[in-house]
């Protein structure tokens, strides 16, 4: 059952790592660095260490301008506590 959680922070809430996010308009997208979409930096030797993150998620800019990070989190365990 997937998770749906809507933060403020930047942070990726599976493994903490950087969340890479781009909102031209009132809504975008978002994912992890650490997701699939974002291996180009990723050594070939470390791939079969690295952890990856699958969500995907979405990004909604507020009335007040604030960016809101909005993501499901679907096959993937979230940290528990
Ligand atoms: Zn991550």
């Amino acid at each position: 059952m997937a998770v749906v959680v809507k933060t403020s922070k930047m942070w990726c809430p599976v493994c903490g790592g950087n969340v890479r996010w781009s909102c031209p308009s009132r809504t975008g997208y978002a994912y992890c660095e650490y997701s699939a979409k974002a291996t180009r930096a990723v050594p070939v030797d470390k791939i079969g260490t690295m952890k990856f993150c699958k969500w995907q998620g979405r990004v909604m800019r507020e009335k007040n301008g604030e960016v809101m990070l909005v993501f499901a989190i679907e096959d993937v365990e979230a940290k528990k506590g």
